[in-house]
């Protein structure tokens, strides 16, 4: 058997604990050989309290796995790349375009490192068969509904409605990241309505009209109010049927009726990919749906809504 990869993990929250920790354990490709957080601890591995002290300490490392939020994810990602590591990002793979696309430009630098900027929810049980479906249908118009309580997903995580937190995009990113995957062709943005909390940073709420292609209209309804009903729900309607991702992705519909699907688990599947861009050597990194947001806040209109407490 090849080497296992050395990999670190840094950022001891939510999505390290509920995902990243048991995808690694089960993939024989990787070996977790450390952690790296301020508050969290991992058993069984040595801990440091930031990633200078990881790479001071000579522990031999391969790649780090980052799941900090996206402000200050560039100068742990780059600290890395420089110290020689691979680096997985957590989505959104930063808090601006610049600073990523100079982790792609210090990654393209080295020798062999590779930059993967992932999205988790493209590797639902539903996308790979929904975009096989939709490759030679023509899209008339295509709706994205993706209403979740924040106080459920997201307990307590103030960063998430502080500036550069994206707010309601956070799990909208999610659906552009699908949508960008499976429609033929390319989406840009027309207009926005962005919806803040008095006193808060990011959006709580925003509706994006978006085309694809020429002409074909591609809305989008991201909410984080709601306590119910919750949906994470893509509609694709083509000359040729109508096609529903349900469950973040997870379901797939053709014209009401279920489809068979396939996968691995969202999380399995990124470190499998991973692994693949380690051993070849290459990097990762489409930035199309986090364009999409930051066109959104260069284009969206604003209003102030009540103040928000977790
Ligand atoms: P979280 O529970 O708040 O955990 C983030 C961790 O990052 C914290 O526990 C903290 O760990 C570290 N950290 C470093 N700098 C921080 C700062 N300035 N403020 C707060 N924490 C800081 O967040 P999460 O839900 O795991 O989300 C992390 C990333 O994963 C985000 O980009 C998010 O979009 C993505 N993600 C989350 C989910 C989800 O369902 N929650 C799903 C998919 C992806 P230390 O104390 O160890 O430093």
């Amino acid at each position: 058997m090849a080497e296992r990869i050395k990999l670190a993990l840094v950022g001891i929250g939510k999505i390290a604990r509920d995902q990243h920790l048991p995808a690694i354990a089960a993939d024989n490709a990787f070996e977790l050989v450390a952690a790296v957080s301020r508050s969290g601890r991992v058993e069984g591995v040595p801990n440091f309290n930031d990633i200078a002290a990881l790479i001071e300490s000579g522990l031999p490392v391969d790649a780090v796995s980052l799941c900090t939020p996206p402000v200050g994810r560039h100068r742990i990602a780059a600290q890395a790349l420089a110290a020689g590591l691979h680096v997985m990002l957590e989505k959104p793979p930063g808090a601006t375009l610049a600073e990523v696309h100079q982790l792609q430009a210090q990654a393209a630098a080295g020798s062999g490192r590779s930059l993967f900027a992932t999205w988790h929810s493209r590797h639902a049980a539903g996308v790979d068969a929904a975009r096989a479906w939709l490759a030679d249908k023509q899209i008339k118009q295509a709706a994205i509904v993706w209403r979740e309580d924040i106080r459920v997903w997201h307990p307590g995580q103030e960063w998430i409605l502080e500036a550069g937190g994206l707010g309601v995009f956070d799990p909208g990113i999610n659906a552009l990241s699908i949508v960008t995957s499976i429609l033929p062709g390319a989406l840009r943005l027309e207009s926005a309505k962005l919806v803040f909390p008095a006193g808060r940073g990011a959006p709580i709420a925003a509706g994006l009209a978006m085309v694809l292609g020429e002409a074909a209209p591609v809305s989008a309804d991201f909410d984080f109010r709601p306590t119910w009903p919750q949906s994470w729900d893509i509609t694709v309607e083509t000359d040729r049927g109508t096609l529903m991702l349900t469950e973040g992705g997870a379901r797939l519909w053709i014209d009401g009726e279920e489809q068979r699907t396939d996968g691995i688990g969202e999380y399995p599947a990124l470190y499998r990919r991973f692994a693949e861009l380690v051993a070849a050597g290459r990097s990762d990194c489409d930035l199309r749906p986090m364009a999409l947001v930051a066109d959104a806040f260069l284009l969206g209109e604003r209003t102030e809504t009540d103040p928000f407490a977790f």
